[in-house]
């Protein structure tokens, strides 16, 4: 009987023990899940504040990029009114510039009477002068009209550039008389007919050239001009001041003048920016060698028949 008590007291400890433990750990659960449903509600609360905050802010950046695409076209059109206002300008500049150009070269000629000798310097001068500022406004028309993608090329397909070349060789030893600078040129021969813009390769040499005989005051320049497959390379060296290699971007943007540049007066540091853009017109490149001290070597490298020019030329055609 003893044994029986015993034995079913043993059984009914246990099983109350079991039973205990058993609801501890339900309770244990419930409150793990408690505090699970609690977190996961706040997460879900954390998570809709963001949501709002990231719609907010898209809504936001949404808008800024509208103003700033209004401010960006309102900025275009400024620049294409400034272009033309400068087209225009100059193109209005140019006309009665020339009748006074004309007129004065006709009353120095001695055409309109005898003029002494200090009126023909007196009116020299005013032509110097007045030519000097005709270039100014042909490049500031120039600029214009290739900055704001009007400027057409008068593109041929049978272009001999020989002329050209006699003219720039001319050109520099008319502008380095009175220097201590040699002039040398290399070109090869026969030179080949090319598709392009004659004038337009005329001013891209003039201005290499002219710039070399400006800033050289002693030593030599030379101008070579060579066949390389189907591209011409032109190459113009000077044993002037140099550039300095952080100054070769800056150089061909318009209005940019090194310390060099901006002594010698009467540039406006167009040349370049145009020559450069000329070029690319082309199809070709133009770049800068230079060492400040010992000299400055310009080139331009354009195909014989620019694949773009082709295009202008069927258009026209058509
Ligand atoms: P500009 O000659 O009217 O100043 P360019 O656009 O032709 O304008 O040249 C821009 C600048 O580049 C010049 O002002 C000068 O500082 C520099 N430069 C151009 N060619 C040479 C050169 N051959 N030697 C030294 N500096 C040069």
């Amino acid at each position: 009987f003893y044994y029986l008590v015993f034995s079913s007291a043993m059984i009914i400890t246990f099983v109350y023990y079991i039973q205990h433990r058993e609801s501890l750990r339900r309770q244990r659960l419930e409150e793990a899940n408690e505090r699970l449903t609690r977190s996961e509600e706040a997460l879900h609360l954390l998570n809709s504040e963001l949501e709002a905050r990231v719609e907010a802010r898209t809504r936001d950046l949404a808008a800024k990029n509208a103003e700033l695409e209004r401010a960006w076209e309102a900025a275009k059109q400024a620049d294409v009114i400034k272009s033309q206002f400068l087209a225009s300008m100059s193109h209005e500049l140019r006309t009665p510039l020339n009748a006074i150009l004309n007129f004065t070269e006709f009353v120095a000629m001695g055409m309109m009477g005898n003029v002494n000798e200090r009126q023909k310097d007196a009116l020299d001068k005013s032509l110097d002068s007045g030519r000097h500022l005709l270039a100014l406004i042909n490049d500031v028309l120039d600029i214009t009209k290739i900055e704001s993608g009007m400027l057409r090329l008068f593109v041929e397909t049978a272009v001999d550039l020989s002329d050209v070349l006699e003219t720039t060789q001319t050109t520099a030893q008319t502008l380095l008389k009175g220097k201590e600078v040699e002039f040398h040129s290399s070109i090869d021969t026969p030179i080949p007919i090319i598709t392009a813009d004659k004038r337009r390769i005329k001013q891209v040499l003039l201005n290499l050239i002219s710039n070399a005989c400006k800033f050289t005051e002693e030593g030599e320049i030379s101008l070579r001009v060579h066949n390389e497959g189907d591209s011409l390379l032109v190459t113009v060296s000077d044993t002037g001041p140099g550039i300095k290699s952080e100054d070769f971007g800056r150089i061909f943007e318009p209005f940019q003048q090194t310390e060099t540049g901006i002594q010698h007066t009467g540039g406006t540091g167009l040349g370049l920016a145009i020559s450069k853009r000329l070029v690319e017109a082309h199809d070709g490149e133009l770049w800068v060698e230079s060492e400040v001290g010992r000299g400055s070597t310009f080139y331009f490298r354009i195909p014989h028949r620019p694949e773009s020019l082709k295009q202008t030329l069927m258009a026209v055609e058509r």
